[in-house]
């Protein structure tokens, strides 16, 4: 008989202390049994990685990207060694795995690797040897032998690789919230669990701003079919599935509410109303790395006209380099930038069929005296580019405006 090969990941919040890893490996030793084999996917303890991150900038204004990931990477080899030893305190046989000695193989861009493959080989063998395997998250290696992190929020990453690389029968995913809410359910009280949600609205809640499931977990998910079981490590109920349709027939408009906090605008002035402008103005900035997100161009009546677009906070700097000296080379005006914005959205693939919903959301804004700066949509979603400080207000109106309160 096959056995059943099960994927869980534990993130930060689930492995915060020595009590929780020891429930933790409570919990994991309650799945294995001779039937079936456990690999578990585990982040760092609670906020190591920020941590990390705050030392380094302590002792290097430009530390190289090499040595972050290196650093980085040893918190996620901290929760995985102490938890393989909780797990065997309980009388279970484990082995606590590296990225690299759990075979994920990834390209040379450090902070943000993409994994290439997985050689699921020693975990293979651990498994033919009764043991629970309990994998670094966040974390691969280069054909060159160097330390890779995999983004923030990785570890949804690595959990969701493995389960495709070892052929896994389930994904579970557990965090420090009983599954996806129809928006985050620490900003608004009212917020209902999910019962299920589709890859391409969990897609867009995680690239608008739901740091529940990083993005690109989720991309790999869509693209093999691996449902994923969202739920609590703190709890026995059943939490969310993400899948590929839902159960059921007619989807509602809105599924979900998020904000993103992170985002600040860039406008340039007066530019030049003639073709090829932009073209050059965001060459520069990708060809700097920079992801631009929400771009408006006025139309112009005098020949110039201002592009605003916004950016994750963390590349302002970098953006505004750029854009002024792209701006000096066109004849344009000065760059303003603006870091009190943030980006509130709804989701829904339900919006494809309904019709009216933008302007539902934008008169639900109006009423609550929100005003909207800069708007963006895609086939299921509606972004607004609004004040920072009027963000978590936005959700909770939204959230009402559109019944989500009775969703479930
Ligand atoms: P982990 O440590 O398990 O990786 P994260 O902190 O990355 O957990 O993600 C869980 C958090 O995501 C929750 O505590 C919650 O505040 C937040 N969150 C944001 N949006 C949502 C949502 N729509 N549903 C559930 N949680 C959400
Ligand atoms: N520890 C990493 C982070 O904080 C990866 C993760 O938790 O998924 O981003
Ligand atoms: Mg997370």
């Amino acid at each position: 008989m096959k056995k059943r090969i099960v994927v869980q990941k534990y993130g930060g919040s689930s492995v915060k202390d020595a009590d929780r890893i020891k429930a933790v490996a409570e919990r994991i030793c309650s799945y294995k049994n001779k039937n079936t084999d456990v690999a578990v996917v585990v982040s760092a303890m609670a906020d190591t990685t920020d941590d990390l991150i705050e030392l380094a900038a302590k002792i290097a204004k430009n530390p190289t990207d090499r040595e972050m990931d290196l650093l980085l990477a040893s918190g996620e080899q901290i929760s995985s060694s102490l938890l393989a030893m909780a797990v065997r305190e309980k009388g279970v046989e484990s082995v606590a795995l590296t990225g690299f000695q759990a075979g994920f193989r990834t390209d040379k861009v450090h902070g943000k690797a993409r994994v290439h493959d997985i050689d699921g080989s020693r975990i293979k063998k651990a498994f033919k040897e009764g043991k629970v395997v309990i994998v670094a998250g966040f974390q691969g290696m280069t054909d060159e032998g160097d330390i890779t992190t995999l983004g923030r929020g990785g570890s949804d990453l690595s959990a969701v690789a493995l389960a495709k690389a070892i052929n896994a029968d389930v994904c579970e995913i557990y965090t420090d919230v009983t599954g996806i809410y129809t928006t985050d359910p620490r900003v608004v009280a009212e917020a209902r669990k999910l019962r299920e949600i589709t890859f391409d609205e969990m897609l867009e809640m995680a690239s608008l701003g739901a740091q529940v499931m990083q993005a690109r977990s989720i991309e790999v998910a869509k693209r093999f079919n691996i449902p994923l079981h969202v739920r609590s490590s703190y709890a026995k109920e059943e939490g969310t599935m993400i899948v590929k349709n839902k159960k059921k027939i007619e989807e509602i408009a809105v599924t979900g509410i998020t904000c993103n906090k992170n985002e600040a605008k860039v406008t340039i002035c007066d530019v030049p109303d003639k073709p090829g402008i932009s073209a050059m103005l965001f060459n520069a900035v990708a060809r700097a790395g920079v992801n631009v997100d929400v771009i408006v161009q006025n139309v112009s009546h005098t020949k110039k006209t201002d592009i605003s677009f916004t950016v994750p906070k963390t590349d302002v700097v970098r953006a505004l380099k750029i854009t002024r000296e792209v701006s000096a080379k066109i004849g344009g005006g000065e760059v303003l930038e603006d870091r009190n914005v943030a980006r509130v959205s709804i989701v829904g693939s339900g919006m494809r069929s309904h019709h009216g919903i933008a302007a539902s959301m934008f008169e639900a804004l109006a009423k609550a005296s929100i005003n909207i700066g800069m708007i963006a949509t895609s086939e299921i979603s509606i972004s607004c580019i609004i004040d920072l400080d009027k963000v978590n207000d936005a959700v909770k109106v939204l959230h009402k405006a559109f019944g989500l309160e009775k969703v479930k």
